[in-house]
Protein backbone atom coordinates (compact mmCIF):
# COMPACT_ATOMS: atom_id res chain seq x y z
CA UNK A 1 0.00 0.00 0.00
CA UNK A 2 1.49 3.29 -0.65
CA UNK A 3 2.08 5.79 1.67
CA UNK A 4 0.26 9.25 1.18
CA UNK A 5 0.00 12.67 2.61
CA UNK A 6 -3.53 12.66 3.50
CA UNK A 7 -4.69 11.07 7.08
CA UNK A 8 -8.25 8.98 6.85
CA UNK A 9 -10.78 10.53 8.57
CA UNK A 10 -11.01 7.36 10.96
CA UNK A 11 -9.52 4.34 12.08
CA UNK A 12 -9.46 1.51 15.18
CA UNK A 13 -5.98 2.48 16.51
CA UNK A 14 -3.92 5.38 15.79
CA UNK A 15 0.07 5.72 15.82
CA UNK A 16 1.33 9.19 16.66
CA UNK A 17 5.15 9.18 14.98
CA UNK A 18 7.11 7.44 13.04
CA UNK A 19 10.02 6.83 14.43
CA UNK A 20 11.42 3.51 15.35
CA UNK A 21 9.17 3.15 18.43
CA UNK A 22 5.99 4.25 16.59
CA UNK A 23 6.92 1.80 13.52
CA UNK A 24 7.35 -1.03 16.16
CA UNK A 25 4.24 -0.22 18.14
CA UNK A 26 1.89 -0.22 15.00
CA UNK A 27 3.91 -3.48 13.36
CA UNK A 28 2.69 -5.40 16.72
CA UNK A 29 -0.52 -3.89 17.20
CA UNK A 30 -1.89 -5.11 13.26
CA UNK A 31 0.17 -8.67 14.37
CA UNK A 32 -1.72 -8.72 17.14
CA UNK A 33 -5.40 -7.20 15.44
CA UNK A 34 -5.01 -7.88 11.84
CA UNK A 35 -8.57 -6.98 11.30
CA UNK A 36 -8.05 -3.64 13.10
CA UNK A 37 -7.65 -0.49 10.97
CA UNK A 38 -4.45 0.77 12.04
CA UNK A 39 -3.08 3.92 10.92
CA UNK A 40 0.51 5.69 11.83
CA UNK A 41 0.81 9.52 11.37
CA UNK A 42 4.11 10.94 11.04
CA UNK A 43 4.80 14.71 11.18
CA UNK A 44 7.60 14.89 8.74
CA UNK A 45 7.52 13.89 5.19
CA UNK A 46 9.59 10.89 6.03
CA UNK A 47 10.10 7.68 8.53
CA UNK A 48 12.82 7.88 11.06
CA UNK A 49 13.84 11.69 10.80
CA UNK A 50 14.78 12.68 14.06
CA UNK A 51 16.23 10.47 17.02
CA UNK A 52 15.66 6.76 15.11
CA UNK A 53 18.28 8.31 12.61
CA UNK A 54 21.01 10.66 14.39
CA UNK A 55 22.12 8.28 16.93
CA UNK A 56 25.48 5.69 17.90
CA UNK A 57 23.83 3.01 16.20
CA UNK A 58 24.73 1.14 19.15
CA UNK A 59 22.76 -2.26 20.03
CA UNK A 60 23.45 -2.51 23.67
CA UNK A 61 24.31 -5.44 25.94
CA UNK A 62 22.18 -3.93 28.79
CA UNK A 63 25.40 -3.15 31.34
CA UNK A 64 24.23 0.05 32.74
CA UNK A 65 20.92 -0.51 33.67
CA UNK A 66 19.22 -0.54 37.29
CA UNK A 67 18.55 -4.19 38.00
CA UNK A 68 14.60 -4.13 37.66
CA UNK A 69 14.45 -1.12 35.65
CA UNK A 70 12.46 -1.03 32.64
CA UNK A 71 15.99 -0.27 30.26
CA UNK A 72 17.38 -3.21 31.95
CA UNK A 73 14.96 -6.14 31.10
CA UNK A 74 13.56 -4.60 27.81
CA UNK A 75 17.57 -3.94 26.49
CA UNK A 76 18.34 -7.19 27.33
CA UNK A 77 15.41 -8.69 25.75
CA UNK A 78 15.19 -5.98 22.84
CA UNK A 79 18.52 -6.87 21.90
CA UNK A 80 17.82 -10.66 21.30
CA UNK A 81 15.05 -10.05 19.67
CA UNK A 82 16.24 -7.20 17.04
CA UNK A 83 19.24 -9.30 16.58
CA UNK A 84 16.74 -12.71 15.24
CA UNK A 85 14.89 -9.68 13.08
CA UNK A 86 17.46 -8.43 11.54
CA UNK A 87 19.04 -12.01 10.99
CA UNK A 88 15.77 -13.10 9.63
CA UNK A 89 15.37 -9.71 7.63
CA UNK A 90 19.11 -9.37 6.28
CA UNK A 91 19.08 -6.17 7.57
CA UNK A 92 22.78 -4.56 8.53
CA UNK A 93 24.34 -6.42 11.93
CA UNK A 94 27.62 -6.74 13.16
CA UNK A 95 28.80 -7.97 16.74
CA UNK A 96 31.78 -5.64 17.12
CA UNK A 97 31.66 -6.00 21.20
CA UNK A 98 32.02 -3.12 23.44
CA UNK A 99 34.73 -2.39 26.35
CA UNK A 100 33.95 0.19 28.77
CA UNK A 101 37.49 0.72 29.88
CA UNK A 102 38.46 2.18 33.44
CA UNK A 103 41.52 4.66 32.93
CA UNK A 104 42.12 5.72 37.12
CA UNK A 105 41.56 4.25 40.18
CA UNK A 106 38.82 6.15 41.33
CA UNK A 107 36.87 4.55 38.40
CA UNK A 108 37.83 0.73 39.69
CA UNK A 109 34.51 0.78 42.61
CA UNK A 110 32.15 2.24 39.38
CA UNK A 111 33.16 -0.45 37.25
CA UNK A 112 32.50 -3.15 39.41
CA UNK A 113 29.09 -1.37 39.75
CA UNK A 114 28.44 -2.26 36.12
CA UNK A 115 29.80 -5.42 36.51
CA UNK A 116 27.24 -5.99 39.44
CA UNK A 117 24.45 -4.63 37.29
CA UNK A 118 25.21 -6.77 33.99
CA UNK A 119 25.48 -9.78 35.67
CA UNK A 120 22.29 -9.34 37.33
CA UNK A 121 20.70 -7.92 34.32
CA UNK A 122 21.76 -11.13 32.36
CA UNK A 123 24.37 -9.37 29.80
CA UNK A 124 25.44 -12.30 27.42
CA UNK A 125 29.15 -13.34 27.36
CA UNK A 126 30.32 -10.43 30.19
CA UNK A 127 34.27 -10.57 31.67
CA UNK A 128 36.42 -8.21 33.23
CA UNK A 129 39.69 -7.99 31.43
CA UNK A 130 43.02 -6.60 32.93
CA UNK A 131 45.19 -4.53 31.08
CA UNK A 132 46.54 -6.71 28.84
CA UNK A 133 43.48 -8.29 27.87
CA UNK A 134 42.38 -4.63 27.09
CA UNK A 135 45.57 -4.30 24.37
CA UNK A 136 44.36 -7.79 22.65
CA UNK A 137 40.63 -6.99 22.22
CA UNK A 138 41.44 -3.37 21.39
CA UNK A 139 45.31 -3.15 20.28
CA UNK A 140 44.84 1.02 20.78
CA UNK A 141 42.99 1.27 23.70
CA UNK A 142 44.67 1.73 27.58
CA UNK A 143 43.18 1.22 30.56
CA UNK A 144 44.02 -0.28 34.20
CA UNK A 145 40.70 -2.77 34.11
CA UNK A 146 37.46 -3.11 31.66
CA UNK A 147 34.35 -4.69 31.21
CA UNK A 148 34.09 -6.94 27.67
CA UNK A 149 30.31 -7.13 26.40
CA UNK A 150 31.45 -9.36 23.09
CA UNK A 151 27.31 -9.57 22.20
CA UNK A 152 27.57 -5.98 21.91
CA UNK A 153 26.42 -4.78 18.38
CA UNK A 154 25.76 -2.14 16.07
CA UNK A 155 23.00 -2.01 13.40
CA UNK A 156 21.51 0.99 10.97
CA UNK A 157 18.33 1.54 13.22
CA UNK A 158 16.65 4.26 10.16
CA UNK A 159 16.82 1.04 7.75
CA UNK A 160 15.51 -1.59 10.91
CA UNK A 161 12.65 1.11 11.31
CA UNK A 162 11.79 1.21 7.69
CA UNK A 163 11.77 -2.63 7.51
CA UNK A 164 9.03 -2.46 10.19
CA UNK A 165 7.21 0.78 8.08
CA UNK A 166 7.64 -2.74 5.34
CA UNK A 167 6.05 -4.94 7.75
CA UNK A 168 3.24 -2.93 8.92
CA UNK A 169 1.95 -2.12 5.56
CA UNK A 170 2.18 -5.96 4.13
CA UNK A 171 -0.07 -6.45 7.04
CA UNK A 172 -2.76 -3.55 5.84
CA UNK A 173 -1.75 -0.53 8.16
CA UNK A 174 -1.56 2.36 6.62
CA UNK A 175 1.45 5.33 6.88
CA UNK A 176 0.53 8.75 6.80
CA UNK A 177 3.48 10.98 6.17
CA UNK A 178 3.12 14.64 6.67
CA UNK A 179 0.33 14.58 9.04
CA UNK A 180 1.05 15.77 12.32
CA UNK A 181 -1.25 16.04 14.76
CA UNK A 182 -2.09 19.51 16.41
CA UNK A 183 -4.48 18.81 19.28
CA UNK A 184 -7.70 16.85 19.33
CA UNK A 185 -11.23 18.49 18.81
CA UNK A 186 -14.36 18.66 21.31
CA UNK A 187 -15.73 14.56 20.27
CA UNK A 188 -12.27 13.55 20.55
CA UNK A 189 -10.84 12.75 17.23
CA UNK A 190 -7.45 14.06 16.08
CA UNK A 191 -6.75 17.12 14.70
CA UNK A 192 -4.40 17.47 11.82
CA UNK A 193 -3.76 20.71 9.34
CA UNK A 194 -5.84 18.35 6.35
CA UNK A 195 -8.62 16.94 8.10
CA UNK A 196 -9.51 14.87 11.63
CA UNK A 197 -9.31 11.44 12.47
CA UNK A 198 -11.81 9.81 14.54
CA UNK A 199 -10.16 6.92 16.59
CA UNK A 200 -10.97 4.50 18.88
CA UNK A 201 -7.46 4.49 20.69
CA UNK A 202 -4.30 6.39 19.94
CA UNK A 203 -0.79 5.73 20.98
CA UNK A 204 1.52 8.43 20.82
CA UNK A 205 5.63 7.75 20.21
CA UNK A 206 6.45 11.46 19.50
CA UNK A 207 9.98 11.56 20.35
CA UNK A 208 10.97 14.91 21.13
CA UNK A 209 7.10 16.22 21.05
CA UNK A 210 6.16 14.18 22.98
CA UNK A 211 5.23 16.05 26.93
CA UNK A 212 3.51 18.14 24.28
CA UNK A 213 1.16 16.27 22.85
CA UNK A 214 0.78 14.42 26.07
CA UNK A 215 -0.37 17.72 28.03
CA UNK A 216 -2.72 18.76 25.21
CA UNK A 217 -4.20 15.52 25.49
CA UNK A 218 -4.73 15.81 29.11
CA UNK A 219 -1.66 14.06 30.24
CA UNK A 220 0.17 15.07 33.57
CA UNK A 221 2.42 18.25 33.45
CA UNK A 222 5.80 16.67 34.27
CA UNK A 223 7.89 15.88 33.11
CA UNK A 224 8.72 18.13 30.43
CA UNK A 225 11.35 17.20 27.15
CA UNK A 226 14.93 18.83 27.30
CA UNK A 227 16.63 18.90 24.04
CA UNK A 228 20.01 17.55 24.93
CA UNK A 229 22.26 17.64 21.37
CA UNK A 230 24.72 15.02 21.38
CA UNK A 231 27.43 16.13 18.66
CA UNK A 232 30.19 13.70 17.54
CA UNK A 233 33.24 13.68 15.33
CA UNK A 234 34.35 11.03 12.63
CA UNK A 235 38.02 9.52 12.56
CA UNK A 236 39.76 10.58 8.96
CA UNK A 237 38.98 7.40 6.66
CA UNK A 238 42.93 6.55 7.32
CA UNK A 239 42.90 6.62 10.59
CA UNK A 240 39.36 4.83 11.91
CA UNK A 241 41.12 1.33 11.99
CA UNK A 242 42.75 2.80 15.19
CA UNK A 243 39.47 1.08 17.06
CA UNK A 244 37.72 -2.20 15.84
CA UNK A 245 34.66 -2.21 17.92
CA UNK A 246 32.94 0.08 20.36
CA UNK A 247 34.95 1.57 23.08
CA UNK A 248 33.52 3.52 26.20
CA UNK A 249 34.20 5.36 28.81
CA UNK A 250 33.08 4.37 32.92
CA UNK A 251 30.22 6.67 32.79
CA UNK A 252 29.63 9.94 35.03
CA UNK A 253 27.30 8.01 37.74
CA UNK A 254 25.07 11.37 38.00
CA UNK A 255 24.29 12.37 34.67
CA UNK A 256 21.75 9.45 32.49
CA UNK A 257 24.71 9.48 29.39
CA UNK A 258 27.28 6.98 28.60
CA UNK A 259 30.14 9.56 28.21
CA UNK A 260 32.06 9.88 25.28
CA UNK A 261 33.07 7.13 23.39
CA UNK A 262 34.51 5.71 20.01
CA UNK A 263 31.98 3.51 18.29
CA UNK A 264 32.34 1.97 14.62
CA UNK A 265 29.18 2.47 12.86
CA UNK A 266 27.43 0.54 9.71
CA UNK A 267 29.01 2.08 7.17
CA UNK A 268 32.32 1.55 8.60
CA UNK A 269 33.39 5.39 9.90
CA UNK A 270 34.80 5.38 13.43
CA UNK A 271 32.82 8.23 15.43
CA UNK A 272 34.10 10.11 18.96
CA UNK A 273 30.87 11.34 20.62
CA UNK A 274 28.25 12.31 21.57
CA UNK A 275 28.42 15.14 23.57
CA UNK A 276 25.21 16.25 26.13
CA UNK A 277 24.73 19.90 25.64
CA UNK A 278 21.15 21.45 26.26
CA UNK A 279 20.03 22.60 22.99
CA UNK A 280 17.96 25.75 21.57
CA UNK A 281 15.83 23.86 19.57
CA UNK A 282 14.10 19.78 19.37
CA UNK A 283 15.72 19.90 16.06
CA UNK A 284 19.23 21.93 16.87
CA UNK A 285 21.18 19.17 14.51
CA UNK A 286 22.87 22.38 13.74
CA UNK A 287 24.81 23.94 17.11
CA UNK A 288 23.56 27.14 16.49
CA UNK A 289 19.80 26.72 15.57
CA UNK A 290 17.81 27.93 17.87
CA UNK A 291 13.65 28.25 17.92
CA UNK A 292 12.11 30.63 20.40
CA UNK A 293 8.93 28.00 20.88
CA UNK A 294 11.55 25.46 21.96
CA UNK A 295 13.81 27.75 24.17
CA UNK A 296 10.87 28.98 26.06
CA UNK A 297 9.60 26.02 26.87
CA UNK A 298 13.02 24.76 28.35
CA UNK A 299 14.34 28.31 30.17
CA UNK A 300 10.43 28.70 31.81
CA UNK A 301 10.72 24.43 33.06
CA UNK A 302 11.92 24.76 36.86
CA UNK A 303 13.60 21.65 36.52
CA UNK A 304 16.14 23.16 33.84
CA UNK A 305 17.78 25.59 36.24
CA UNK A 306 17.61 23.32 38.91
CA UNK A 307 19.43 20.70 36.59
CA UNK A 308 22.08 23.01 35.77
CA UNK A 309 22.77 24.10 39.38
CA UNK A 310 22.88 20.65 40.53
CA UNK A 311 25.62 19.44 37.48
CA UNK A 312 26.49 22.72 36.37
CA UNK A 313 30.65 21.73 36.47
CA UNK A 314 29.51 19.09 33.95
CA UNK A 315 27.12 21.11 32.00
CA UNK A 316 30.19 23.59 31.62
CA UNK A 317 32.41 20.54 30.49
CA UNK A 318 30.06 19.54 27.57
CA UNK A 319 29.35 23.09 26.41
CA UNK A 320 33.16 22.78 26.20
CA UNK A 321 33.34 19.42 24.29
CA UNK A 322 30.95 20.62 21.67
CA UNK A 323 32.35 23.40 20.46
CA UNK A 324 36.17 22.79 20.91
CA UNK A 325 36.80 19.22 18.84
CA UNK A 326 40.42 19.40 20.51
CA UNK A 327 39.06 18.64 23.77
CA UNK A 328 36.13 15.70 22.77
CA UNK A 329 39.03 14.12 20.94
CA UNK A 330 41.18 14.77 24.47
CA UNK A 331 38.49 12.81 26.08
CA UNK A 332 38.47 9.91 23.72
CA UNK A 333 42.54 9.78 23.82
CA UNK A 334 42.13 9.17 27.58
CA UNK A 335 40.53 5.50 25.77
CA UNK A 336 42.94 5.67 23.26
CA UNK A 337 45.79 7.47 23.43
CA UNK A 338 46.93 7.22 19.81
CA UNK A 339 44.29 9.81 18.68
CA UNK A 340 45.21 13.28 17.91
CA UNK A 341 43.14 16.45 16.87
CA UNK A 342 44.35 16.11 13.64
CA UNK A 343 42.95 12.60 12.60
CA UNK A 344 39.19 14.11 13.32
CA UNK A 345 36.61 16.17 11.43
CA UNK A 346 33.17 17.63 11.90
CA UNK A 347 30.54 14.86 12.19
CA UNK A 348 26.81 14.03 12.68
CA UNK A 349 24.70 15.47 15.53
CA UNK A 350 21.43 14.04 17.38
CA UNK A 351 19.29 15.75 20.01
CA UNK A 352 18.09 13.42 22.65
CA UNK A 353 14.54 13.90 23.94
CA UNK A 354 15.03 13.31 27.60
CA UNK A 355 12.51 13.57 30.34
CA UNK A 356 13.03 16.26 32.64
CA UNK A 357 10.99 16.55 36.40
CA UNK A 358 10.52 19.29 38.10
CA UNK A 359 12.81 19.06 40.74
CA UNK A 360 15.50 18.93 37.91
CA UNK A 361 15.80 15.20 37.54
CA UNK A 362 16.41 13.55 34.73
CA UNK A 363 14.34 10.92 34.62
CA UNK A 364 16.38 7.38 33.45
CA UNK A 365 13.74 4.51 32.93
CA UNK A 366 11.29 4.33 30.10
CA UNK A 367 7.91 6.13 30.83
CA UNK A 368 4.37 5.47 30.18
CA UNK A 369 1.43 7.63 30.74
CA UNK A 370 -1.95 6.13 30.16
CA UNK A 371 -4.41 8.50 30.30
CA UNK A 372 -8.49 7.95 29.30
CA UNK A 373 -7.61 9.49 26.43
CA UNK A 374 -4.58 7.49 24.85
CA UNK A 375 -1.28 6.52 25.85
CA UNK A 376 1.73 8.70 25.84
CA UNK A 377 5.39 7.41 25.62
CA UNK A 378 6.85 10.19 28.03
CA UNK A 379 10.33 8.93 28.45
CA UNK A 380 12.13 6.91 25.50
CA UNK A 381 15.82 7.70 26.24
CA UNK A 382 18.95 5.22 24.70
CA UNK A 383 18.24 2.18 24.75
CA UNK A 384 15.13 2.37 23.17
CA UNK A 385 16.05 1.62 19.83
CA UNK A 386 18.14 -1.06 20.92
CA UNK A 387 14.63 -2.00 23.00
CA UNK A 388 12.12 -1.03 20.79
CA UNK A 389 10.62 -4.72 20.25
CA UNK A 390 10.75 -5.36 23.61
CA UNK A 391 9.35 -2.26 24.76
CA UNK A 392 6.49 -2.54 22.06
CA UNK A 393 5.14 -6.04 23.79
CA UNK A 394 4.61 -3.72 26.69
CA UNK A 395 2.91 -1.01 25.09
CA UNK A 396 0.72 -2.96 23.01
CA UNK A 397 -0.62 -5.30 26.15
CA UNK A 398 -1.86 -1.55 27.50
CA UNK A 399 -3.33 -0.52 24.02
CA UNK A 400 -5.14 -3.95 24.13
C1 LIG B 1 22.83 11.16 19.97
C2 LIG B 1 22.02 9.94 20.27
C3 LIG B 1 22.65 8.69 20.37
C4 LIG B 1 21.89 7.55 20.65
N1 LIG B 1 22.48 6.33 20.63
C5 LIG B 1 21.73 5.20 20.79
C6 LIG B 1 22.31 3.91 20.66
O1 LIG B 1 23.48 3.77 20.31
N2 LIG B 1 21.53 2.83 20.89
C7 LIG B 1 20.21 2.95 21.24
O2 LIG B 1 19.55 1.92 21.47
N3 LIG B 1 19.63 4.17 21.34
C8 LIG B 1 20.35 5.29 21.11
N4 LIG B 1 19.77 6.52 21.17
C9 LIG B 1 18.35 6.62 21.54
C10 LIG B 1 17.42 6.25 20.38
O3 LIG B 1 17.83 6.85 19.18
C11 LIG B 1 16.00 6.68 20.76
O4 LIG B 1 15.71 6.17 22.05
C12 LIG B 1 14.95 6.16 19.79
O5 LIG B 1 15.29 6.48 18.46
C13 LIG B 1 13.60 6.75 20.14
O6 LIG B 1 12.69 6.43 19.10
P1 LIG B 1 11.31 7.18 18.99
O7 LIG B 1 10.55 6.54 17.90
O8 LIG B 1 10.70 7.24 20.36
O9 LIG B 1 11.70 8.71 18.68
P2 LIG B 1 11.98 9.45 17.29
O10 LIG B 1 12.86 8.69 16.41
O11 LIG B 1 12.44 10.83 17.65
O12 LIG B 1 10.56 9.52 16.61
C14 LIG B 1 9.51 10.34 17.05
C15 LIG B 1 8.70 10.68 15.82
O13 LIG B 1 7.52 11.38 16.20
C16 LIG B 1 7.24 12.34 15.19
N5 LIG B 1 6.33 13.36 15.72
C17 LIG B 1 6.63 14.36 16.58
N6 LIG B 1 5.53 15.11 16.81
C18 LIG B 1 4.52 14.56 16.08
C19 LIG B 1 3.14 14.90 15.89
N7 LIG B 1 2.59 15.98 16.50
N8 LIG B 1 2.40 14.14 15.06
C20 LIG B 1 2.95 13.07 14.43
N9 LIG B 1 4.26 12.72 14.55
C21 LIG B 1 5.03 13.44 15.39
C22 LIG B 1 8.63 12.88 14.85
O14 LIG B 1 8.65 13.56 13.62
C23 LIG B 1 9.45 11.61 14.87
O15 LIG B 1 9.54 11.01 13.59
C24 LIG B 1 20.49 7.66 20.86
C25 LIG B 1 19.87 8.91 20.73
C26 LIG B 1 20.61 10.03 20.41
C27 LIG B 1 19.90 11.34 20.19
Amino acid sequence: MSRTDRPPSACDIAVAGGGILGLAVARELKAREPDARICLLEAEDRLAAHQSSHNSGVVHGGVYYEPGSLRAKLCVEGARSLSAYCEEKGLPWKATGKLIVATTEDEIPRLDELERRGRENGVPGLIRVGPDEIGEIEPAAKGLSALHSPATAITDFARVAESFAADFEAAGGTIHLSSPITGTDPHGSLRTPTGTVDCGQAVFCAGLQSDRLAVAFGGSEEPRIVPIRGGYLKVRPDRQEIVRGNVYPVPDPDLPFLGVHLTRTIDGSLLIGPTAMIAGARDAYEISRLRRRDLRATVTWPGTWQLMRNHWRASLGEAANSIRPKRLTAEAARLVPGLSPADVVPGPAGVRAQALDRQGSLVEDFLIEVTDAAIHVRNAPSPAATSSLALTGLIADRVL
